[in-house]
């Protein structure tokens, strides 16, 4: 399917709403039957019968429902109510007390305390792998794991899996495999394709691509999404509101487009930053020096905007300086919007926990938005001699 098909014109049946160009907004939390057996079909069968009620279904939901799927090659999708609740529907469905999982280590936060607090409390246990090396999956395999849970890259040190590797070990042992696909969207990363059974994203980064809506994504086989939604995504609440849905419909409009600009503004700040003399290392899956490059090249088409540069630094002060000298790169959380982002990590520890000889602390993540490369590396270049001490 071609993506301009899908961010478009997919799903998009414009004799159903008086020809609007843009998709509608249905805010409704229920919805009438004008006869018995559509009724009786829709209790039966939730996911396939007319609609009832929009914790189940949402006509506007369904079309980004299906844009999802679309994006991603698979057979069906969810949306959700965040990336989080997107990481519990992708896993906890199919797991069971006494099950083992496998993750790769450093996952996301939310998904390391689901497996780390969360799920032992059920007698689920987790073993985190450094996942650079796929014999390292297969080491910790048990006769009882059911799921390996895969981030390539992850998103601060980008450290990627070879996916169709792990596929291949899951497979044959009936282990199912789930990856985070958030850092490099569908548009550059097509996990189905490579065999891998469950992929999963926040909606708030690229797909809603504007900083204004917390969402999630699921994708599946419409065997796994049908299982996740007749369990713990019906029982928990977790799918999306219909104008969170909506926002993430227009920001598929320029999905394309944005990351283009993010991509290629990335790499022009990640070769400024490699020549500067304040900074030790940059970190980025498309730059030839990037430890796992072959591997980024060989199962990702791009690598969007997001890149940690290890900065010489001595003390946490530095630092600080630095990044609040930034006048274009706004100091928060998240990525994946309009605008360029800086993260230091130091900020996330206490004041006498600092350790330069720990090159995590020394990490900074930028995120390249919208704005013109030069106008972002004019700002990098003002800010750079505040790092000496
Ligand atoms: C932000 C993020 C999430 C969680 O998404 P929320 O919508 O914030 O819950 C999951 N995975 C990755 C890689 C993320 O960056």
């Amino acid at each position: 399917m071609h993506l301009s098909h899908i961010l478009n014109e997919l799903a998009e049946d414009r004799a159903q709403y008086f020809q609007s160009v843009a998709p509608p907004l249905i805010q409704a939390s229920n919805f009438a039957f004008t006869n018995f057996s559509d009724l009786r079909e829709a209790f039966a069968d939730e996911l396939a019968g007319e609609y009832l009620y929009s914790k189940s279904r949402n006509p506007t939901v369904d079309i980004l429902r299906q844009k999802l799927a679309a994006l991603e090659g698979a057979e069906d999708a969810l949306a959700l109510n965040s990336g989080s609740s997107a990481i519990y529907a992708a896993t906890v469905p199919f797991l069971k007390t006494g099950d083992h999982v496998v993750a790769v280590r450093n996952p996301y936060t939310w998904a390391w305390k689901l497996f780390d607090r969360i799920l032992p409390r059920f007698g689920v246990e987790t073993t985190y792998v450094d996942g650079t090396d796929t014999e390292n999956f297969r080491a910790a395999l048990r006769p009882n794991t059911a799921l390996i849970y895969l981030e390539s890259p992850n998103t601060l040190t980008y450290e990627l899996q070879d996916l169709r590797a792990v596929a291949e070990l899951a497979k044959p042992r009936g282990i199912r495999t789930v990856i985070d696909n958030s850092y490099a969207s569908p548009l550059y990363q097509r996990p189905h394709a490579l065999g891998i059974d469950v992929c999963l994203h926040s909606a708030a980064k690229y797909f809603g691509g504007h900083s204004d809506v917390i969402a999630g994504a699921v994708t599946g086989s419409a065997a796994d999404i049908r299982h996740i939604f007749q369990h713990e995504f019906s029982n928990a609440g977790l799918t999306v509101p219909p104008f969170h849905a909506w926002l993430i419909l227009r920001g598929l409009r320029t999905l394309e487009l944005r990351l283009q600009r993010s991509s290629e503004t990335a790499l022009k700040l990640v070769s400024f930053l490699k020549t500067c003399p304040e900074i030790e290392r940059v970190r980025y899956p498309f730059d030839p020096d990037f430890p796992q490059y072959d591997l980024a090249r060989r199962q990702m088409t791009g690598a969007g905007g997001l890149f940690t540069v290890v900065l010489r630094a001595t003390d946490p002060a530095c630092i600080e300086r630095f990044t609040f000298a930034l006048k274009h790169f706004l100091v928060a959380v998240s990525w994946g919007g309009h605008e360029s982002l800086v993260l230091p990590m130091a900020a996330g520890l206490g004041p006498d926990v600092f350790d330069p000889t720990v090159e995590r602390h020394r990490m900074v993540r930028f995120y390249a938005g919208l704005e013109d490369a030069d106008f972002l590396l004019d700002d990098l270049r003002q800010a750079l001699p505040l790092l000496a001490s």
